[in-house]
């Protein structure tokens, strides 16, 4: 049987869609490999979001290389979005590689593969599939159980935010019918799945597609494609009850209409943590970044959805340096984090990215700076965070477990309503993996939690309290 080996850089989309190239694969006969050096085929799937990705690629593909000149007939091929981004001047990079393929052209793999088999010329093939969009369908995983899962929605971006590129390589917004997404949801579910993760670049601007004109522009189109997201939502929890939750991301803050913050008071389902990226708290920056909503804005909906649902926690993504960034921007956005609340937060330094408008702003501001404002960005975050994690010390939460903790054999490891990870300790000889369990909290990492597990679904009298020995924080998050 061939074997494939996959290497995977980059955002949540790219790894979901390497999961959907490893389905591809398995369905035409091959199998995973242990080690690149054992592959019929090397895959790298690549991301383009952020600095260096090409750099990160070409360093990639000098490693895979030998590998590929040591077995006769091994197919290099380099996927994602660099490869859409790339394409024929990719192969003019790098001559050795045999195949480029875009995120739409997954399905079309085997066949690319065959072709180079039979002594085709390298190829190239990134070709957006918008008149006939295509998503592939997620499977439970055959070998080993799987608790969470991701479903893709819609894909493409119409928002055009300077500093993007996504709109670039992903094509335009394509959304996939309720019927398809209701469908795949059930049968994960029936595979043993309990949580499920909608996914799509901007993904409460789902439709149906061709119910809402191209891109949903005007206010009142909006309001009715986030109506129509929120629906998607109920029907998925009417539909499919013995989901236990829902989550999606990302969202964007222009498409948290009303209707979609009454579906998180309304619904069970969606747990209360969204993860809602603002970018930047100044006014100024978000016109320069073409987001479309002022700090106001952003600090209306993240009240209304708090108010919505008690307890729900935010996190959020953040641009520092963003050209023309001055102090007196920057500490617009810590006040904001103090303002939120935002318990988590991942920050990235501006990196000019080809073909977005942000190239042309100029007033680029020095690496030094840059560097200095993450690092206080990120200290601002994980004090918040830690006063949050410190409060939850003595206090029970609910937490689907998801397996075994990384590197810990002691422990499990899973998610709370809100988010945090936790990890607990188990009755001995007891996995709970899959089971929504209450954990008795007694102490935080850095990013996370560790407690004892003191009940779990079902059971009518809770386990006994047990308590094996507790090892350091290093394998915690
Ligand atoms: S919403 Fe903005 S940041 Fe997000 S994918 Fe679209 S263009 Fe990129």
């Amino acid at each position: 049987m061939k074997q494939y080996f996959v290497q995977t850089f980059g955002c949540q989309m790219n790894v979901h869609d390497s999961r959907r190239i490893e389905e591809v694969l398995r369905g035409s006969g091959y199998q995973q490999a242990t080690e690149p050096a054992l592959a019929d085929l090397l895959i790298v799937n690549t991301c383009s979001v952020r600095e260096k990705a090409e750099h990160k690629l070409m360093s990639l593909l000098g490693t895979f290389r030998p590998f590929k000149e040591a077995r006769r007939g091994t197919v290099l091929a380099v996927a994602g979005c660099v490869a859409q981004q790339e394409g024929e001047r990719l192969l003019k990079k790098a001559p050795f590689v045999d195949i480029v393929l875009g995120p739409d052209n997954i399905s079309e793999l085997p066949a690319l593969i065959r072709e180079v088999e039979q002594g085709a010329p390298p190829v190239t093939r990134t070709v957006f599939d918008m008149d006939d969009p295509q998503f592939l369908k997620a499977k439970p995983h055959a070998d080993r159980r799987e608790v969470t899962a991701y479903v893709t929605v819609m894909k493409g971006c119409d928002e055009r935010c300077t500093f993007c590129i996504v709109p670039y390589t992903r094509g335009s917004e394509r959304y996939r019918p309720a019927d398809e997404i209701v469908e795949e949801i059930g049968d994960l579910v029936a595979g043993g799945v309990r949580e499920v993760t909608l996914l799509g670049q901007t993904v409460n601007s789902w439709h149906e597609p061709g119910e809402v004109a191209e891109s949903a522009k005007s206010e009142s189109k909006m309001a009715a494609s986030t109506s129509q997201f929120a629906g998607l939502l109920r029907r998925i929890a009417t539909e499919v009850p013995e989901l236990l939750r829902l989550r999606y991301t990302s969202p964007h803050p222009r498409h948290m209409t009303p209707a979609l913050i009454a579906a998180h008071a309304e619904l069970q389902v969606l747990p209360a943590h969204v993860h809602l990226p603002v970018q930047s708290g100044s006014d100024r920056l978000l016109r320069r970044m073409a987001r479309r909503y002022t700090a106001e804005d952003y600090i209306a909906r993240t009240d209304a959805l708090k108010n919505a649902k008690p307890g729900l926690t935010l996190s959020t993504d953040f641009i520092v340096g963003f050209p023309g960034e001055t102090e007196d921007d920057f500490e617009q956005t810590l006040a904001l984090v103090r303002r939120v609340g935002f318990v988590a937060a991942f920050g990235f330094k501006y990196s000019p990215r080809p073909y977005t408008p942000a190239l042309k702003l100029g007033d680029e501001v020095p690496e030094d700076v840059k560097d200095d404002r993450l690092a206080r960005l990120f200290a601002l975050v994980e004090i918040q965070q830690q006063a949050h994690l410190r409060s939850w010390i003595g206090h029970q939460l609910s937490v689907l477990v998801e397996g075994p903790s990384p590197g810990d054999t002691g422990r499990f490891a899973g998610r709370s309503e809100r988010n945090e990870i936790v990890h607990l300790v188990a009755p001995a000889g007891y996995d709970p993996t899959g089971e929504l369990v209450t954990v008795t909290i007694d102490e935080p990492f850095r990013h996370s939690l560790s407690g004892f597990m003191t009940g779990a679904e079902g059971q009518a009298d809770p386990p006994r309290r047990t308590r094996l020995s507790i090892v350091d924080a290093g394998g915690a998050s």
